[in-house]
């Protein structure tokens, strides 16, 4: 079965999608069975695959609609896509009235989870009745960090949800895989400044690795690429190797 991580923050612009986009390319190109569930309204992760986000409902289909999992993904190099799009703003209001409205997502991957090594779940930046969603659904989030502003006094607010899904035995199985300090730029004071907070608040929950803070991203997004089709020799591209290498021991 699929190891299923969530990568949340409540803030947008933290790096979250980026962070899935490029965690899903590195893994598939370690030869692994990757599929990247977008589960922010927005698709940037999406898109960030090169899946054209107005062609289906995508992941909301399987969640209000009771539609196939399997029917809805989309192959691509960088890994399999579960996309994403507008109409998943609209199902926090419509699972409401619905049974086991919070394993809504859990049932939808349980019918592929078998198929893959990883996948990936890009959260939308809220703790929304969707956040709990992939919460349940997860075996392990991951929490990047922006070390240029201060998104790191947010962690706290996803840890407690994170004990709250665990204290309500939503998911008895769920894990922090840690934080993963990104956008980082080691000769910046903030950075520094940003490095040591974190440190002193949640010192053993940070990860082994970092991404560095690189121009490339904005370039890539710019032409709809992933970092690997963009600039595989960038040091950003280098950094989320390093990463999957410390977090999950997989070697391109
Ligand atoms: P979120 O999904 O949390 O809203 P994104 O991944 O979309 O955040 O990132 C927000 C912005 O920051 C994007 O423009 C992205 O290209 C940029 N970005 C993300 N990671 C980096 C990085 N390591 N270096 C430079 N820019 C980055
Ligand atoms: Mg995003």
């Amino acid at each position: 079965m699929a190891k299923i991580i969530a990568i949340v923050n409540q803030k947008g612009g933290v790096g979250k999608t980026t962070t899935c986009v490029n965690l899903a390319a590195a893994v598939k190109a370690a030869g692994k069975r990757v599929l990247l569930c977008d589960f922010d309204p927005q698709a940037n992760a999406t898109s960030g695959m090169g899946v054209d986000k107005t062609t289906s409902n995508g992941v909301y289909d399987a969640l209000i609609n009771g539609a196939e999992t399997a029917q809805l993904i989309v192959s691509t190099p960088y890994g399999d896509v579960l996309p994403s799009s507008k109409a998943l703003a609209g199902a926090g209001v419509e699972m409401i009235n619905m049974e086991d409205r919070q394993f809504l997502l859990k049932a939808a991957l349980r019918q592929v989870a078998a198929n893959y090594d990883y996948i990936f779940i890009d959260c939308p930046p809220a703790l929304s009745k969707n956040t709990y969603n992939a919460l349940v659904a997860a075996s392990k989030i991951l929490i990047p960090v922006q070390m240029e502003a201060l998104s790191v006094k947010g962690v706290s607010e996803v840890l407690s949800v994170m004990d709250e899904v665990k204290e309500f035995h939503m998911n008895d199985n769920l894990e922090l895989l840690g934080l993963l300090p990104v956008m980082v730029d080691e000769r910046t004071k903030i950075t520094k400044q940003l490095s040591k907070l974190l440190g002193e608040k949640h010192g053993d929950l940070i990860l082994p690795c970092r991404i560095r803070r690189s121009v490339k991203f904005l370039e890539a997004q710019a032409h709809g690429q992933s970092i690997f089709e963009y600039a595989p020799y960038s040091s950003t591209g280098i950094d989320y190797e390093i990463a999957i290498k410390r977090m999950f021991n997989i070697k391109i």
